[in-house]
């Protein structure tokens, strides 16, 4: 929403001043909030539901530089995380070519380093650790206009979202997914679909006796030589996730979904994912999660990423944008709520030095200058990846096109090794070829 419109809206109430409000209650939003809350630091959090989703059908793998962010966020975080989910131990990669499987690969991990784990838990967690008064809930931010030393955030508020209140605050923090309508008045770029879509689910599976086709602490990936159907199954605790992704170049199924976007529980949504492995042969196993998860559990949905920005700020630095707003990407790689805790992170330290100063202006614009030379940079290469891990040609960013094989794996190497390393060489790992 623009100054103007937001300067004939009826305001109902205004809010206290508050020194930073974070719009979005989602893995960024409340983890940021719990980094701020270990530094006694206050921060809000409104988001714009009446209470938590009950179910995203979706489960996340947190690898090492997700377990090193919690643990700068709060202490021990990431141990309270892992015993809502489970260590992955195994991923088991099976490649089908014309209906026959290739001998599978198998990745041992390292121990206790990759936690799989309820999306849904995670923000349960993160929420109960959070003071009370903390979160604001059926608070939908619509808009912000820059105001002396800060800036008014305009959201709607009440049962039917039906009145205004204005909050004044030294610094908003956009968490509000992709979809955010703070990148939105920013920017007003839309996300890029990526020409894929998801069918998921969570099968509550706690001795795996409903579903038998994974054991304790592994994840399948599977997939067809031509990638057009791609396929994950994970032990994520008493849960087991399962995501079938179906190419979609000619645009043909986004058109179908409901709404143009999908979403979870849609009447025949069951019956669409089946139909995507009709005629292929080696998917039986698939097949059978598919059949046992009830039909109102899955998720069906477009896939889609937001394109790098080289600014995360507006208004003199009192709007910064943080999370899936900021930076959402291909989830081929797994990075988004991970990036979302190195995010948390990293703001909460730089924040903590600008309480020092009672977040004068000028430290609260040093702090968010610094956030983005940091992250920036980082979330540039590892959009790109993502990009290119989608391994269709019209999003591979330059330079990652027509690689070998070889130089392939080395990439794939040179990235999760630097990724790996946070909080060292955020921006870059200067003695890789592609990360530099
Ligand atoms: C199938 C799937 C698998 C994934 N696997 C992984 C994985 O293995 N590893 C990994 O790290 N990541 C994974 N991700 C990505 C990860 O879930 C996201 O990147 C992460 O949740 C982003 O967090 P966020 O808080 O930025 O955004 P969101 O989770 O989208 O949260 C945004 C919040 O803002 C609220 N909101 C929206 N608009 C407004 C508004 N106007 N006012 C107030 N509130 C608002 C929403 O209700 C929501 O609560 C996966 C995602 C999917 C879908």
């Amino acid at each position: 929403m623009s100054s103007l419109e937001l300067d004939e809206m009826a305001v109902s109430e205004r809010g206290p001043n508050l020194d930073i409000v974070i719009a979005g209650g989602g893995l960024a939003g409340l983890a940021l909030a719990l980094a701020l809350q270990h530094r006694d630091i206050e921060a809000h959090v409104f988001e714009c539901h009446p209470y938590f989703k009950s179910d995203t059908a979706t489960a996340i793998g947190i690898g090492p530089n997700g377990v090193t962010a919690l643990e700068g966020i709060k202490p021990g975080l990431s141990s309270i995380i892992s015993q809502a989910g489970s260590y992955t131990n195994s991923i088991i990669f099976n490649l089908l070519r014309n209906g026959k499987e290739d001998p599978p690969r198998v990745t041992n991990m390292p121990p206790k380093e990759y936690i799989n784990v309820r999306w849904k838990s995670v923000q349960e967690i993160l929420a109960s650790l959070l003071d009370n008064n903390k979160i604001v809930f059926s608070h939908k931010f619509i808009g912000y206009r820059p105001s002396k030393g800060g800036v008014e955030a305009y959201f709607r508020c009440g049962n039917g979202l039906d009145r205004i209140k204005v909050v004044w605050t030294k610094l908003l923090i956009g968490a509000d997914g992709i979809w955010s309508t703070v990148r939105k008045q920013m920017v007003a770029d839309p996300p890029r679909y990526l020409n894929m879509v998801d069918w998921n689910a969570l099968l509550y599976n706690p001795d795996l006796k409903v579903y038998q086709g994974i054991r304790r602490g592994e994840v399948i990936v599977r997939s067809e030589e031509n990638m057009q159907v791609h396929s994950i199954t994970a032990h994520a605790g008493d849960y087991t996730l399962w995501i079938l992704r179906k190419k979609d170049e000619s645009e043909d199924l986004a058109n179908s979904l409901v709404g143009g976007r999908g979403g979870l529980g849609i009447p025949g949504c069951k019956a669409r994912a089946l139909k995507q492995l009709d005629g292929l042969e080696g998917w039986d196993s698939l097949r059978e999660a598919i059949d046992v998860t009830s039909e109102d559990t899955i998720s069906e949905r477009k896939i889609m990423d937001r394109l790098p920005l080289d600014k995360w700020s507006d208004a003199d630095g009192h709007v910064l944008l943080i999370g899936d707003a900021a930076h959402a990407q291909y989830v081929g790689p797994g990075q988004g709520a991970r990036t979302a805790f190195e995010d948390a992170h990293q703001l909460s330290l730089l924040l903590q030095h600008a309480s020092h100063s009672s977040f004068s202006e000028e430290s609260i614009r040093d702090a968010v200058k610094r956030f983005e030379e940091l992250r920036i940079p980082r979330m540039k290469k590892m959009q790109q990846y993502a990009a290119y891990s989608t391994r269709l040609p019209k999003f591979q960013p330059e330079g990652f096109q027509n690689l070998t094989t070889e130089e392939r794996m080395r990439m794939g190497e040179e990235y999760m090794k630097w990724v790996h390393s946070y909080p060292h060489r955020q921006e870059c790992d200067p003695n890789s070829t592609y990360f530099k």
